[in-house]
C-alpha cells in the first residue's frame, strides 16, 4: 500500500511540483490551500504524513498543527517554513510538528524527511499504547481495533471518538463537547451526530448493545467511557 500524504499549501507552482515529485516517488498525494479545509480532511480520513505550509490564507499552519495535535491525531507533521519565519519553526515543533524544512528546499531533502517521519511512524506502531477492556483490544497509536482477536472496522471519526472517550475514561462527557473536540467547529452538524456515532460504536464494540457496559449514556449530559 502507497503512504497517503496530504499537502497543505497555497503556491500553486510548488504543490504542481511536489504532487509531481511525490508522486514519481510512489505517494499518493492529496493537495489542499487552507489549513480549514486541511482540518476537515483530517478528521475524515487518514494520512500518513502531512506536508504543511506555515503561511497560509486564513489559519496558519501553526494553528492547523496545534488544533491536529488538539483532535489526539499523531500523524507525522513535516512544516514548510519561510527563510524569515526562524521564530515559526520552533513554535512548530513545540505545538507538535515533528520536523520543518525551510524554502527553497531541495527535493532530496525533504524527500529524505519524509522517509525517516514514515519509517518511525510505523516502527513505533506496535510500542503504542493499548488498551483492553471486555473482550476489545485498542491499540492508540496503530488506530488499530480488535475483538475477540478479529480486526473491527473502525471510521476515522468512529476511531477519533473511541480514542477520545478512552482518554477522557470516567468523565462526564457532554455531547456539546464531544461535538467541539472529535467534530471541531463545522457548521452543519448537531449533537444528533454524536449519538449516531456512539450507537454506531456500540454496535461494534459492545457485548449487549441495549445495556452498554463501556460507553454509557448519563441521562441530560451526555455519555461517560466506563472500560
Ligand atoms: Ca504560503
Amino acid at each position: 500500500m502507497s503512504k497517503k500524504i496530504l499537502l497543505v499549501e497555497d503556491e500553486a507552482d510548488l504543490v504542481m511540483m511536489l504532487d509531481d515529485r511525490l508522486r514519481v516517488e510512489g505517494y499518493q498525494v492529496e493537495a489542499v490551500a487552507d489549513g480549514e479545509r486541511a482540518l476537515a480532511l483530517l478528521r475524515e480520513h487518514v494520512y500518513d504524513l502531512v506536508l504543511l505550509d506555515v503561511g497560509l490564507p486564513g489559519m496558519s499552519g501553526l494553528d492547523v498543527c496545534q488544533e491536529l495535535r488538539r483532535m489526539g491525531s499523531s500523524v507525522p507533521v513535516i512544516m514548510l517554513t519561510a527563510r524569515s519565519q526562524v521564530v515559526d519553526k520552533v513554535v512548530g515543533l513545540k505545538l507538535g510538528a515533528d520536523d520543518y524544512v525551510t524554502k527553497p528546499f531541495e527535493m532530496m531533502e525533504l524527500l529524505a524527511r519524509i522517509e525517516v517521519l514514515l519509517r518511525r511512524a510505523q516502527a513505533s506502531v506496535p510500542a503504542g499504547p493499548v488498551v483492553e477492556f471486555g473482550d476489545v483490544v485498542v491499540n492508540l497509536r496503530g488506530a488499530e481495533v480488535r475483538r475477540a482477536g478479529e480486526p473491527v472496522a473502525l471510521s476515522a471519526r468512529e476511531f477519533q471518538l473511541l480514542r477520545y472517550l478512552i482518554e477522557h475514561r470516567g468523565e462526564a462527557l457532554g455531547r456539546d463537547q464531544l461535538l467541539r473536540d472529535v467534530w471541531g467547529y463545522e457548521s452543519a452538524l448537531t449533537t444528533r451526530t454524536v449519538d449516531v456515532h456512539v450507537g454506531w460504536l456500540r454496535q461494534k464494540l459492545e457485548p449487549d448493545v441495549k445495556h452498554p457496559r463501556f460507553i454509557v449514556t448519563l441521562q441530560g449530559i451526555g455519555y461517560k467511557f466506563a472500560g
